[in-house]
């Protein structure tokens, strides 16, 4: 399949103030798109049927990318199951259902490594889907994520539409959510390591034993990923995205704590949960077909860390003073994004 999109296609992008969606509208804003079409959660809640199919008839989108989900870090998931199978399961069913039903020539649908079997062979290719138990702590999460794809792979079946899916690792990147309690892995430590800084603090504790492995994909190479395949992929398999390079947790805080300047002691908390030991993407399909990823971790992570600097008031107010910000151990008072 080989059919660019044109600039002047009208392209919804569900999610765009979130990660993932915020560098999808950099990324077509860039190549100068004219007719990209994005709404906020305040204006359109994705889990409400009505409204959702009231939004698709009005703007009618020829291409979508849903890239809108509730989402959080390993212990947000963990302790929110409810919140994370049915809201993610209301957002994807109306945007796919809108879709089909107002004839959406095009759809990408993005999932999360997380949805393959937590002891799966590694790298993991991508027909490793559904063959064994999930890890327990985003299990929510990923069974919402598998009946997207399985949603996919019946509407190019059952319709003859050429909507796919896409499964990323972990992505990150500015727009991230910096809530330590309740943001994966990246911007949490980011937040703590930043806040440590400021407060002078001897040491920073994170969480689990270090000893996770995790392979992470930079927001903006992710949008161009996505643009690659609405351009030239076309097939029921949802298709890996990543950067085939891994590094430990442990390795992970060392890298964050020298780019924010944090010379302290690192400890870490194993009464947090390890999560998945490892979940590193096979990329040979997405490989072959010409795209690899051109950000390294490491100016990834100088990208994110210069972007919470300017952008976000926990920097500008320096640490964990600022009222409202929830302390070390707080439950998660996350807020997802769904829009
Ligand atoms: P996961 O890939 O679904 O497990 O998502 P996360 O990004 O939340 O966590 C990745 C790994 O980082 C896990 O092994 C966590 O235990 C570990 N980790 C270490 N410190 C932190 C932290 O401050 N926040 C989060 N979310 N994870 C952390």
């Amino acid at each position: 399949m080989n059919h660019p999109l044109s600039p002047d296609t009208r392209l919804y992008i569900a999610g765009h103030r979130g990660l993932v969606g915020s560098a999808l509208w950099r990324h077509f804003r860039s190549r100068g798109f004219t007719e990209l079409i994005g709404r906020s959660s305040d204006e359109l809640d994705l889990r409400d049927s009505t409204a959702t199919a009231r939004f698709f008839a009005e703007t009618r989108p020829e291409v979508v990318v849903c890239a809108a989900a509730l989402v959080g870090g390993i212990v947000a998931n963990d302790s929110k199951p409810v919140d994370f199978l049915s809201d993610n399961l209301r957002i994807q069913l109306n945007l796919i259902d809108s879709a089909v039903s107002n004839g959406v020539r095009r759809l990408l649908f993005l999932g999360s490594s997380c949805v393959y079997p937590r002891d799966a062979e590694q790298p993991i290719v991508e027909e490793a889907l559904l063959s064994g138990p999930l890890e327990a702590t985003n299990q929510a999460y990923a069974v919402a994520k598998i009946a997207g794809i399985t949603q996919i792979t019946g509407i190019r079946r059952q319709l003859s539409l050429p909507y796919i899916s896409a499964m990323p690792t972990n992505v990150f990147g500015p727009g991230d959510n910096f809530d330590p309690a309740a943001g994966h892995v990246v911007p949490a430590m980011i937040q703590r390591f930043h806040r440590a800084l400021v407060a002078g603090d001897r040491s920073v504790t994170c969480w689990g034993s270090g000893r996770p492995r995790r392979e992470f994909l930079y927001a903006d190479d992710l949008a161009d990923a996505c643009h690659f395949l609405l351009d030239n992929y076309d097939d029921r398999v949802a298709i890996n995205v990543g950067t085939g390079a891994e590094v430990s947790i442990e390795e992970l805080a060392r890298i964050v704590a020298r780019i924010v300047g944090y010379t302290g002691e690192i400890r870490w908390d194993t009464s947090k949960p390890d999560g998945t030991p490892r979940k590193r993407l096979d990329t040979r399909r997405l490989d072959s077909l010409g795209w690899h990823a051109r950000t390294s971790l490491e100016s990834g992570l100088r990208n994110t860390y210069e972007w919470f600097l300017a952008n976000t008031d926990e920097a500008r107010v320096g640490g964990a003073t600022r009222a409202g910000l929830p302390a070390e151990g707080d439950a998660p008072t996350f807020k997802g994004r769904h829009g």
